[in-house]
């Protein structure tokens, strides 16, 4: 009801909306309604009223909720389940911890803060409360472990193509995940699994993607490489459109994954600033620096050194720097 209220107040678009006109339109007394309008101004939604003209909303706060974006998702499994939290350690320990009691492909942590937010390589994720979108996918694709790491390269096309949907500017991919602007991080992707030796259980793939940030909200030590859709355009986007565009993206790029591969991993090195730059890849036991000549179809990168040998780079386990600057 609160959420239909909402919505009504939203269409109208700044205008009045009588107190008669809601109750009769969603068929509850008018005391209702007023009780379900002190309720959104408690969540932040100014609502400004007046006994002879109604209601009418003046702004909302970039809440997130599942139901809204449920309603416009054009989706077949994405995000038809999806679990909204306001705290979470990590969305992707909830999203395990779901995927072990059986929910099923498709489904979505999603949570407006983390107290524990995780990186690749046991590295922290700073999610800022009410800030940016920290969500995990649950999927259970039929591959082995070792084609685990396409599976993040095509969330990366993927949010990629949905930023520059939402946002009309078009950013680029460091390889294997992370979404840039500018040199600076506005997305990163860690993907963690359950499987045996030939078979995958399943996959969480988290999503962190910096939205409403100013540059100054950053702990120092990130300042230089982070970034937010905000710091980039200057505009304010509402979350609830870019989870909607990434998620629709995601599970389109998903189902591709055996027929188009190679269209997909074509247009994933369009986007690279990884590609033909000079990087420096550093794993447990060695440092290689050289040349990304090439992005294989299993989403490898080719780095050639100096000696004129060619690497071949899994994801896994790697940091890949560029040798002049973060990029
Ligand atoms: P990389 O492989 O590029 O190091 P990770 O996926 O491991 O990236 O992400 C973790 C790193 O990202 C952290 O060590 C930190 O430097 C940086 N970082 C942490 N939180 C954010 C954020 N919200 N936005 C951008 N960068 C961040």
């Amino acid at each position: 009801m609160k959420v239909s209220i909402l919505k009504t107040l939203k269409d109208q678009k700044g205008q009045y909306v009588s107190g008669e006109a809601l109750s009769n339109r969603l068929g509850v007394s008018r005391t209702a309604i007023w009780k379900h309008i002190a309720a959104l101004r408690e969540e932040g939604h100014s609502i400004e009223s007046s006994s002879r003209k109604g209601y009418k909303l003046l702004s909302s706060p970039d809440i997130i909720l599942a139901e809204e974006i449920q309603a416009e998702l054009a989706t077949g499994v994405f995000g038809r389940e999806m679990i909204y939290m306001d705290t979470v350690s990590s969305t992707n320990t909830v999203a395990k911890e779901k995927a072990a009691e059986n929910y099923p492909e498709g489904t979505v942590v999603i949570a407006n803060h983390q107290t524990a937010g995780k990186g690749r390589l046991g590295r922290k994720w700073e999610s800022a409360r009410g800030t940016g979108i920290w969500m995990s996918v649950i999927l259970r694709p039929d591959i082995t472990p070792a084609q685990a790491p396409l599976i993040t390269i095509f969330a990366a096309l993927a949010v990629a193509r949905a930023l520059e949907q939402v946002t009309g500017v078009r950013p680029g991919v460091k390889w294997p995940n992370d979404i840039v602007y500018h040199k600076a991080k506005v997305c990163g992707i860690l993907t963690e699994m359950s499987a045996e030796i030939e078979q995958v259980n399943y996959v969480v793939v988290g999503i962190g993607i910096n939205v409403h940030h100013n540059i100054e909200d950053y702990p120092a030590a990130i300042r230089e490489t982070a970034t937010s859709l905000k710091a980039v355009t200057g505009r304010r986007f509402e979350r609830k459109t870019i989870i909607k565009n990434v998620l629709e993206q995601f599970e389109e790029v998903y189902r591709g994954t055996q027929d188009v591969k190679k269209e997909l991993i074509e247009e994933y090195k369009k986007y690279s600033l990884t590609l033909g730059s000079m990087v420096k890849v550093t794993s447990r036991d060695s440092i290689i620096e050289g040349e990304a000549v090439e992005i294989t179809d299993e989403g490898e990168l080719m780095v050639r050194t100096k000696d004129g040998t060619t690497h071949t780079i899994f994801s896994g386990e790697v940091s890949v720097r560029g040798l002049y600057g973060y990029v």
